[in-house]
């Protein structure tokens, strides 16, 4: 991608009206727009990243057996009304009715049209377990979104949902498989992300588990250990910070945290009481046990920007999330070399942001590499002698820079 084409919308100064971390860099860094509170236009630059997150968590869905599909946002008051969630969302799910006066909502999540899915065409135990997943646009009336991405009202979640034959295949299902995938994605990111015992809220009465990344920022606070795998979300927690640790005796602390995916058990209650059974070996019915597993798409891109960037101006995306791979600038004396390793680049499938733009100074395409974050930034030209490249801040053979691509 050339620069001088790219819609790339960095701006002099962060917006007056976000006191986020995130929303003030992606704002300025020509990400994101707002349009009104919790409501974010994705930009080119920000999209690309999006993509790049969904594709890990895509990926990893994929390689756990869950088939992606994509539901509706629009839903009618009906369905909502067969577990009883119409009337317990109020306020947090959009509903209003259409010209016709029929009741509808948006999505708030999706049990009951996974539910009404499997319900039509799973009867047997020969068809579970099923695992199906969705990246999706979902919308929440949340009162006062103040942190940016973290907290939209309109925002992309993915949402698994996994159908089983009993509790133990469920158990399984939610204890290792999902929550091994859910560790590989955030290792992706770079983001560590802990694994904490949270209240059921409005989904279910039984514990819940959130993976919680630890952020200044972030709206949760937990109790976690240093030495081992205890973490309990405060809403719950046991224990108070300075206290000794349930699991090993250690020392327990207090962090702010973000949490950036969260995975519950309905065992069978919705099954229940949207009458979705299925046979058993014997010929008897039985109801299903449902197990979903939602990741926050566009709350981690605010989590990266709040984890990652050390200055109000710069980032360093990780590897697989960052918009661009290679940063390539060309700097005066350095054109026709650069345009010779941008087509190189190009040709070799790498995903480039070369900065061809004239009278624009090395100061200029310096601040706005930083807004940019590739993890590869090339600079040719300028104190770089011609057939060299400085490769983040090294110079190199412009041969072994191609290489390293
Ligand atoms: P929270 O407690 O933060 O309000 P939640 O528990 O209601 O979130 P879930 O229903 O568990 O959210 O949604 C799955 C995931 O979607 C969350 O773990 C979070 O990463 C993301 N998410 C939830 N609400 C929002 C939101 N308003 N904006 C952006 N991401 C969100
Ligand atoms: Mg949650």
């Amino acid at each position: 991608m050339l620069q001088s084409e790219f819609f790339l919308t960095i701006q002099k100064n962060p917006p007056k009206d976000e006191q986020s971390a995130n929303a003030r860099f992606l704002i300025r860094g020509g990400y994101v727009q707002k349009l009104m509170a919790g409501v974010y236009t994705l930009l080119p630059l920000g999209l690309k990243t999006v993509r790049n997150i969904e594709n890990i968590v895509r990926e990893e869905m994929n390689a756990l057996g869950s088939q992606e599909l994509l539901m509706p946002a629009l839903q009618p008051k009906e369905l909502w009304d067969e577990t009883g969630r119409w009337e317990s969302l109020k306020g947090s799910m959009y509903q209003f009715e259409d010209s016709s006066k029929k009741p509808v909502g948006l999505g708030f999540t999706h049990e009951e049209n996974v539910l009404a899915i499997v319900r039509e065409h799973v009867s047997s135990y020969k068809d579970l377990p099923l695992s199906v997943y969705q990246i999706q646009r979902k919308f929440r009336d949340e009162p006062r979104p103040k942190s940016g991405l973290l907290r939209g009202r309109d925002f992309f979640m993915k949402d698994m949902y996994s159908l089983h034959t009993n509790q133990e295949e469920l158990d399984d299902f939610y204890t290792t498989t999902a929550t091994e995938a859910y560790k590989k994605v955030f290792n992706r990111m770079n983001l560590e992300a802990i694994y904490t015992e949270a209240a059921g809220g409005v989904f279910t009465d039984k514990h819940t588990h959130e993976f919680q990344v630890l952020a200044e920022n972030g709206e949760d606070t937990i109790y976690h250990c240093k030495k081992c795998d205890f973490s309990e979300n405060k809403e719950i927690a046991k224990v108070k910070e300075g206290e000794k640790c349930p699991g090993c005796g250690e020392t327990v602390m207090e962090s702010r945290a973000i949490e950036v995916g969260n995975i519950f058990r309905f065992d069978d209650t919705m099954s229940q009481k949207m009458n979705v059974f299925y046979t058993d070996k014997s010929g008897k019915k039985q109801p299903m046990f449902l197990g979903s597993y939602g990741i926050g798409i566009t709350r981690l891109l605010g989590t990266i920007v709040e984890v990652k960037h050390s200055a109000e101006a710069s980032i360093r995306w990780p590897e697989e999330v960052a918009p661009f791979a290679v940063h390539l600038l060309a700097l005066p004396g350095g054109e026709s070399d650069a345009e010779k390793l941008y087509g190189n680049l190009v040709e070799k499938g790498v995903s480039v942001l070369y900065d061809d733009r004239a009278n624009v100074s090395a100061g200029v395409k310096f601040a706005d590499a930083d807004f940019v974050g590739a993890p590869k930034r090339a600079i040719v030209g300028g104190k770089t002698e011609s057939g060299k490249v400085e490769l983040n801040g090294k110079k190199i053979t412009q041969k072994s820079f191609l290489e390293s691509c």
